[in-house]
């Protein structure tokens, strides 16, 4: 399988390079080059969750080296439960957040780490390997998670200190060994420089081998089609319908792949990606021309995003026509993020996520049915906005407990990549 540039298909590369560069030279993003035929009549026989993955992933890998390692990482990457679960009004749920940090990122992450870990073993650069991230929430947690305890690969997780919650800190700061955590006296922005700086800094680029784990990645978009895949053949297989999918969306990596999953042939009828009040994608919807906005802040704030990247995927694949054909889009105010976090338990006997809440309430504006909403993340993860909804406590999750155990490790810094780089 080759990769090509969104804006330029003539720049093409392998699965291992893709992963390796995170983003293409000339600035685009690498999307498949064709579309493999899957045999999806098989598949839905297939009830091995990491077995149904290693099908439908084995044609995107397609380099014999890599393949031959195709099933661990799908077993390591897919070792926990994805479950869909009935509600009423032909509705489903689909749980991505029972993952070691609660949150659909986990999928992503784990594959990419297990891909990276074998590719680097293969072709050892003889530098340092270092994965460089910024995080305002639940990306650096899922990835430190990952990558943690892989050998010789480093993490280094920066965030925006005092600007997250309690909970979102502890599953950066609780790893220790190869994973560092820095709180960074400054804004989401000022991590994200420095790490940009760090990736073109010419001093770092005969020493380091910088690994990108940001949601464009291929290495994490790819692993979420499966979850997807298999979701829409369960729903087909007990209802005898095709399923629409609700997403919460911000940087539209998650639903990218729901629409990828669709374009396999998988039997989804159609895509809502619900959004917060950041409207870049709406007016898209409405208009027909994309336009970045400011970020605004949001209850939702995993989704507090002003200019999607993985758009450019959608528009390198859809004309506004095409896009309208499949995908819809519902943007959801806080007060109604509150109103369905409020009344969930009483209308779907959910507590749910501010994240999903957008889902949810897009559903419930819908005359249609055959639904699956899908639940991004745990709400014991976001207790000080859920907990005075619900009026009582959110109970935590194994996974989570687990990590609030830990004692938490953090470096502070001023925002300056000169103090950072004592680290590297
Ligand atoms: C990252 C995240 C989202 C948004 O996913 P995108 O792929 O960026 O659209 C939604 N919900 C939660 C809980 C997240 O962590």
């Amino acid at each position: 399988m080759k990769y090509v540039s969104t804006r330029d298909s003539k720049v093409s590369v392998n699965f291992t390079q893709a992963l390796l560069e995170g983003i293409a030279s000339d600035g685009g993003l690498f999307v498949p080059e064709s579309w493999p035929w899957l045999d999806i009549e098989k598949l839905s026989k297939t009830e091995n969750y990491a077995d149904f993955a290693f099908q439908c992933l084995l044609p995107f890998v397609g380099e014999e080296a890599l393949t031959s390692k195709l099933q661990d990482i799908c077993r390591e990457a897919f070792d926990f439960t994805i479950p869909l679960v009935p509600l009423k009004s032909q509705t489903a749920v689909l749980e991505l957040f029972h993952g070691p940090t609660c949150a659909f990122k986990d999928v992503g992450a784990r594959f990419l780490a297990g891909c990276m870990q074998k590719i680097l073993g293969q072709y050892p650069s003889g530098k340092k390997n270092i994965v460089l991230v910024a995080t305002s929430g639940d990306t650096g947690g899922a990835v430190a998670a990952a990558f943690y305890k892989k050998a010789n690969i480093e993490v280094k997780v920066l965030f925006p200190a005092r600007k997250i919650s309690a909970r979102q800190e502890k599953q950066l700061t609780a790893w220790g060994e190869n994973v560092q955590a820095f709180a960074i006296e400054g804004n989401f922005d000022d991590c994200q420089a420095m790490v940009k700086q760090a990736l073109v800094h010419q001093e770092f680029k005969t020493q380091i081998n910088f690994i990108s784990a940001n949601s464009i990645n291929l290495g994490r978009i790819l692993p979420q089609m499966v979850y997807y895949a298999f979701a829409s053949l369960q729903y087909q297989k007990q209802s005898h319908k095709l399923p629409g999918f609700i997403i919460p969306s911000g940087n539209l990596g998650n639903s990218l792949a729901a629409v990828w999953a669709w374009k396999l042939g998988f039997p989804i009828r159609e895509i809502i990606l619900a959004t917060n009040a950041n409207k870049s994608v709406l007016n898209y919807a409405t208009t027909g021309n994309y336009k970045g906005l400011p970020t605004v802040s949001t209850l939702a704030n995993a989704m507090d995003v002003g200019h999607p990247s993985n758009m450019e995927r959608y528009l390198n694949l859809f004309n506004h026509e095409q896009f309208k054909n499949l995908v819809k889009v519902v943007s959801v105010e806080d007060v109604d993020i509150e109103n369905a976090i409020r009344q969930g338990e009483k209308d779907w006997g959910q507590i749910w996520c501010p994240h999903t809440a957008t889902a949810v309430w897009a559903r419930e504006q819908e005359a249609s049915s055959h639904w699956i909403i899908v639940a991004t993340a745990h709400p014991a993860k976001f207790e000080s906005i859920v907990e005075p909804l619900v009026k009582h406590e959110v109970a935590i999750p194994n996974e989570l407990k687990e990590i609030l155990k830990k004692p938490s490790q953090v470096i502070h810094l001023k925002p300056d990549l000169a103090l950072l780089k004592k680290y590297f």
